[in-house]
């Protein structure tokens, strides 16, 4: 049995999903971070599955996230459909529901965040309601499991046995002919097609593309829905999209009228208009931000951060010293040893070092997403956003692209508008993901140690840069038209849930052990062996005979342009594509060093300029495979993904190739 859990964003969908399943997925006081649905068993019925889609506004087809709903639900059918509203805010969270009624699938509503309600002396009758509505209505509260055992028994009762929604008739007057006479010419078309007559219907009054070539109409059919429509639109002195949403919103002002006494203004909401009142000013806002980036950014990489790190380098040089005296003292082969110490523990432990660092990045990043922080930021950046070309809307992506490019560009189905899409996932690699922490910050220890924190603040800072550069261009060339229009609610502030952080803090720091354990584990071990060993496989003391020194010589050409000369270099930007920590523990393997040594060993390999060019080549090439799988994903062909790489590489390319040769005439 299946029963889809739906409703608008931030409507507590995964908080309740979270409570029903007993999982733990991540809980955003952030619009657009349930992203692919999840699946889990209710508890104490493992055949029941729950499944928790992205959350939606409508059911017309004006993002991504909304066809993927629509389509899912109208094409598995589940067994039944959770319905889950935010019941401080009930007026406007029915007008899915009434869509979602249409669909004839049996239906249970949750009427959400009944605390905040009776808090603020509100409260529903929900047995009116559900009158008025045709399906089960139950209070409940998904944060403090008020109301949960009801909500499922009800839930299992209307999908055991199969109750459709009571009612679906909520229109009246000239929207009411319209859909009924367009119910009746369709409904063959309809049920060929397996769709609920009264919904495609629904859905050709307000004009849906997608639904009238679903349904295959003849010629004649398609005008005699025009006329009926354009008649309808005359009699209502209105446009159809228009007539429809007045029609929904008629009905539900009625329901409301009888069985909700609205809840007062919480302290919740008086007090977060105070705060933005400051933070989303019209003059202070950026400076705030850029403020608490600033703050953010000097603790991670400069304080705590960076403290911890030396701590775990200790620690990791300390094991492969005492490894590496076991196996000497216990007489194993030179190779195993060479294998071990300064293959595997070296390129392991370069990247596992830089966990602290990592982990505190997000500590400050998830508190200032639970508190409700960046939901403002995405608000703050629309405007600048929109001079590239772009809206808010991508600054929700952006934004987890300093953390994980992956997650980001899957983020990206939230934007409504193909092209702003497209552009986003292309420009979102820009933004330096946790994966090149570690590079930029052994290179700014290295060549820049005086100015440690400005260096990396500057390389965050060149990427924003050349996204905004590359993204008025492309708007000039390929994706032409205005981006799309953003609106999106600010969540109340509120206090940083401690579960909910430490639950992100362990994802991924798993993500990045999990990381460093495979990938990077075996690219080490790869590594190791092409630079041990010549082509006849004779193991070799001097890595410059090696298999690998052979096909690194060979790529430095490609690389001497941007001032990039030694064979180890171009190697290790080339296993880079595997996964960006790679390029350090290649590094670590090439120079036969532990960790600490590094940077020691790096200074003979650069000069500050060409590690300058290097770091800039890393920034902006592609950033690892799993970036690549995903924009394939994303984009549907191997075309687009490869079209994405080399775009990346080729503009790395040049970035750097300019910034070393521009370097060279002053330095
Ligand atoms: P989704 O976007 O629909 O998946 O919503 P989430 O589950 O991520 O929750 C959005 C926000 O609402 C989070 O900050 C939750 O802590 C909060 N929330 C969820 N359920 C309740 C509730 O019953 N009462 C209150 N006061 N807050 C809730
Ligand atoms: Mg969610």
């Amino acid at each position: 049995m299946i029963i889809a859990l739906a409703g608008n964003q931030n409507s507590g969908k995964t908080t309740l999903f979270n409570q029903l399943t007993g999982s733990n997925q991540h809980v955003g006081n952030f619009p657009g971070v349930t992203v692919e649905q999840k699946i889990g068993a209710l508890i104490s019925y493992s055949d029941v599955s729950i499944v928790d889609l992205p959350g939606i506004y409508s059911l017309s087809p004006y993002t991504s996230e909304e066809i993927v709903t629509r389509d899912y639900l109208v094409k598995q059918r589940p067994d039944a459909i959770l319905n889950i509203v935010d019941a401080t805010n009930i007026e406007r969270s029915l007008y899915l529901t009434l869509q979602l009624i249409e669909l004839q699938i049996p239906m249970v509503l949750a009427l959400n965040m009944m605390d905040e309600v009776y808090a603020n002396n509100g409260s529903i009758d929900s047995f009116a309601l559900s009158n008025s509505l045709g399906i089960p209505a139950v209070p409940i509260s998904a944060a403090k499991k008020q109301g949960l055992d009801e909500l499922a028994e009800t839930v299992l009762n209307a999908a055991t046995k199969k109750t459709p929604p009571q009612r679906i008739d909520f229109c009246s007057g000239a929207v009411h002919r319209a859909i009924h006479a367009i119910s009746h010419t369709i409904e063959d078309h309809a049920d060929l097609c397996g769709l609920p007559a009264r919904f495609a219907a629904t859905k050709l009054v307000e004009g849906d593309e997608l639904m009238l070539a679903a349904l295959g109409l003849s010629d004649n059919e398609r005008h005699m829905i025009d006329h009926i429509v354009s008649e309808m639109e005359t009699e209502m002195d209105t446009d159809r999209e228009s007539a429809m949403a007045d029609m929904r919103y008629q009905f539900i002002e009625e329901a409301c009228k009888i069985s909700v006494v609205k809840p007062h203004k919480s302290k919740e909401y008086l007090l977060s208009a105070k705060i933005d009142s400051v933070l989303t000013h019209k003059i202070f806002a950026i400076p705030a931000f850029l403020a608490i980036m600033v703050v953010m950014f000097t603790l991670t990489f400069g304080g705590i951060g960076a403290a911890l790190s030396r701590l775990m380098l200790i620690g990791v040089d300390a094991l492969i010293e005492i490894v590496g005296n076991a196996l000497v003292l216990n007489g194993y082969n030179q190779v195993v040893c060479s294998l071990i110490v300064d293959g595997i523990l070296s390129g392991v432990g370069a990247v596992v070092s830089f966990l602290p660092i990592i982990v505190t990045l997000f500590f400050f990043m998830s508190i200032l997403e639970d508190m409700g922080y960046m939901a403002r930021v995405a608000f703050i950046m629309d405007k600048p956003l929109k001079s590239i070309g772009l809206s808010g809307r991508s600054f929700v992506p952006m934004l987890i692209g300093f953390g994980c490019t992956v997650p980001a560009i899957m983020s990206a189905r939230t934007i409504p508008s193909e092209k702003d899409r497209k552009m986003t996932i292309l420009l979102t690699p820009f933004m330096s993901c946790s994966a090149k922490i570690p590079i930029y910050s052994i290179f700014c220890a290295a060549f820049f140690s005086k100015m440690q924190g400005l260096a990396m603040g500057c390389l965050y800072i060149i990427g924003i840069v050349l996204a905004v550069l590359a993204g008025t261009a492309m708007k000039k060339v390929a994706f032409k038209g205005m981006p799309g229009p953003f609106v999106m609610e600010l969540p109340n502030y509120r206090f940083p849930s401690p579960k909910s952080v430490l639950l992100l803090l362990w994802d991924k720091a798993k993500d990045f052990l999990h990381r460093a354990f495979t990938v990077i584990f075996l690219a080490t071990i790869i590594i190791w062996f092409l630079q041990s060993f010549d082509s006849r496989f004779n193991y070799v003391v001097d890595s410059s005979n090696s298999i690998l020194a052979g096909i690194g010589k060979n790529l430095a050409y490609f690389f001497t342009p941007l001032g990039l000369f030694d064979w180890r270099i171009a190697t290790s930007l080339i296993t880079g594509f595997t996964a960006k920590e790679t390029i350090l523990s290649t590094l670590g393997v090439l120079s036969g060093v532990s960790a600490a040594e590094l940077p020691n060993a790096l200074a003979g390999m650069f000069t500050p300029l060409s590690a300058f060019s290097f770091l800039v080549f890393v920034l902006l090439y592609t950033p690892c495979a799993a970036t690549v799988a995903t924009v394939k994903r994303e984009y549907g062909s191997w075309t687009g993904a490869a079209f994405t790489m080399g775009f990346q590489t080729g503009f790395a390319w040049f970035a750097a190739m300019l910034a070393y040769q521009i370097g060279s005439i002053f330095v």
